[in-house]
């Protein structure tokens, strides 16, 4: 509730006041991340991640979705990279999106922590380089790939906390929720990882 009601898109940052940080954490980095459901593809931000598979060719789920929204010179371009090992990330243009750019990821078949680590991992530090700002996440490998969704959400949220401790440049981690039990799981994952009292 509370994190979807402060969600949306990249420019709103919540104001200060709404909460009371936990001491451990830096006090900035909790109000980095949010949560908005829906279709990752409408959201206006630096960074949309894909979970894509290793060809980079397209697929169903919000691989489908991103190459729909985006065109076809985004599979083009895709065509250029011949493809990405499980857990690696890459990025392109956005084209038709609203973000500027997509990072592809591959997320694991199945429950691998490793990978599905490296994939979070790897996408921020694309972002780092990159110096981009804003960025979304699906719930990558949840799908299709069947990561079950509970331990997903908390290699997401304890990477993304990892990487928001050392490094101060990202604004704004979105996580984009697809299904009603990935928001529910999240709600309460996130309060644990980024308490906001
Ligand atoms: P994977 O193969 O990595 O499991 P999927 O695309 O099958 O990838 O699923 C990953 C997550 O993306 C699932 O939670 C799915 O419900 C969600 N999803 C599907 N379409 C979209 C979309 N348009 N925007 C955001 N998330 C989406």
């Amino acid at each position: 509730e509370e994190y979807a009601k402060k969600a949306t898109l990249a420019p709103q940052i919540p104001s200060k006041t709404d909460f009371q940080i936990d001491s451990s954490l830096n006090s900035s980095l909790c109000k980095k991340v949010s949560i908005f459901q829906g279709d990752i593809t409408t959201l206006e931000i630096d960074a949309i991640v894909n979970a894509a598979n290793t060809s980079l060719l397209g697929g169903g789920g919000v691989d489908g979705a991103i190459h729909r929204a985006a065109g076809p010179n985004l599979l083009a371009e895709c065509k250029t990279l011949n493809g990405c090992p499980t857990g690696d990330a890459v990025i392109t243009g956005g084209y038709k999106l609203p973000a500027k750019y997509v990072i592809h990821t591959v997320g694991p078949r199945g429950e691998k922590p490793g990978l599905l680590q490296q994939c979070y991992r790897n996408c921020l530090k694309i972002m780092a380089e990159r110096k981009l700002q804003t960025v979304a996440f699906p719930c990558i490998s949840t799908g299709i790939y069947d990561y079950p969704n509970e331990p997903a959400a908390h290699v997401a949220a304890s990477e993304v906390r990892k990487f928001l401790e050392k490094n101060s440049e990202v604004e704004r981690v979105v996580f984009c929720i697809f299904l009603d039990q990935d928001h529910v799981i999240y709600e309460g994952v996130l309060q644990s990882y980024f308490p906001l009292k």
